[in-house]
């Protein structure tokens, strides 16, 4: 029997699976020299598009980089209202503070954890009746690698002439119906920071789109805001290039990227018939395809089911443990309105050990330790 211990994460293994590849990728760039803007940029670009089906891939120095830009994309700021979940990383609502708009917390379904179409809906009407603000963009977070219900969104967003922004950092690799992440909704913001699905060795990320003009948007902001011989400064912009080095390592990772995405459904699928019945856990609709950044089960008393699963060798994370409302850089934006469950996934979700390169029996170990704990 294996005892190698269980992690949480595993980002040395496909390291040592690629490793010869990656060297030969960076010592091509050593040798032709060119750092920023090589040409594994765009065959990177290239591929995430092809890959996704979106017709544009861009790739940026993060995934907080790729919200801002497509935040800054459609002139977002002042006085604009920017529609997102409270229950997320505290970078979706970065982003939006970053341009001047102001972030309208919306709570989420506990099932998916994801945004809640029908409190979406809720909260543009009050925004509209309120008159201060003007309702722009809706972002929507595929928590866990769980695409958000877009199928649903989109439509709400429209009526209201809104566009609608996947962050989908935790996400690339997923899908609805036939369609990838990327492909889902107008916009798609990814990250590649190490332990994403798709992970770069430092900081990383990229923009999906189909429309030509959004995409040479993005590419001016990226570069300073300059026009395409990038001479003449045009818009406000930034750096937010990815440079060779880090296109090189993810166009490595990608060569086993799909077989990773199986291995992660199908530890999935473990995990699920090892606790189904027994522990909730987060579900999405029969035509999502789960990327499974992470696997998340909600329990009561998870302070002392972590620390159980501690003492049994077996460690667990908690994202998030407070919703963004309640963190003291976000808590002017809080809603009049509570955001029950936000609050409530706060209190009661735990992620379990998830990484590709998991054993069977290392799940079935981590299962019986949980039920044990519970
Ligand atoms: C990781 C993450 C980000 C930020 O990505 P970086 O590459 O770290 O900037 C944004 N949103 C969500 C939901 C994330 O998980």
């Amino acid at each position: 029997m294996s005892t190698d211990p269980i992690l949480f994460f595993d980002l040395k293994t496909p390291s040592k699976r690629l490793r010869a590849d990656i060297e030969r990728r960076l010592n091509a760039i050593l040798d032709h020299g060119q750092y920023i803007g090589g040409p594994e940029v765009t065959e990177l670009e290239q591929k995430l598009a092809a890959f996704t089906g979106a017709r544009h891939a861009l790739a940026v120095a993060s995934g907080t980089d790729a919200l801002v830009i497509a935040l800054m994309g459609e002139e977002i700021g002042p006085g604009d209202a920017v529609f997102l979940p409270a229950f997320t990383y505290n970078a979706t609502a970065n982003a939006v503070l970053m341009t001047g708009a102001t972030p309208v917390f919306v709570d989420v379904d506990r099932q998916t954890c994801n945004i809640d179409p029908i409190q979406l809906e809720a909260a543009i009407e009050r925004v509209v009746a309120e008159g201060r603000l003007k309702p722009r963009l809706v972002i929507a977070v595929d928590l866990y690698g769980l695409p958000a219900d877009y199928a649903t969104i989109g439509p709400v967003a429209r009526k209201h002439g809104m566009l609608v922004l996947s962050d989908a950092a935790q996400a690339l690799g997923g899908g609805q119906g036939n369609k990838r992440i990327g492909a889902l909704c107008e916009m798609t913001a990814t990250s590649f920071y190490p332990s994403k699905t798709l992970g770069a060795y430092g900081d990383g990320g990229a923009m999906f789109t189909d429309d030509d003009a959004r995409l040479d948007r993005w590419a001016s902001i990226r570069w300073h805001g300059t026009d395409a011989a990038k001479k003449e400064s045009i818009r406000v912009g930034l750096n937010g290039r990815l440079d060779s080095m880090q296109c090189a390592v993810v166009l490595s990772k990608m060569t086993i990227f799909e077989a990773e995405l199986e291995d992660r459904a199908g530890h999935a699928a473990r995990y699920r018939a090892r606790l189904g019945g027994k522990v909730m856990m987060q579900e999405g609709r029969s035509e999502d395809r789960h990327a499974f950044g992470l696997f998340t089960i909600m329990v009561d008393e998870r302070d002392r089911v972590m620390a159980a699963l501690k003492e049994q060798g077996i460690p667990s994370a908690v994202y998030y443990a407070k919703s963004l409302h309640r963190h003291a850089a976000f808590a002017a934006y809080a809603p009049a309105e509570p955001l029950a469950n936000c609050d409530w996934l706060a209190d009661h979700a735990l992620s379990l050990p998830f990484h590709p390169y998991l054993t069977d029996a290392q799940i079935d170990g981590v299962c019986d330790a949980l039920l044990r704990a519970l």
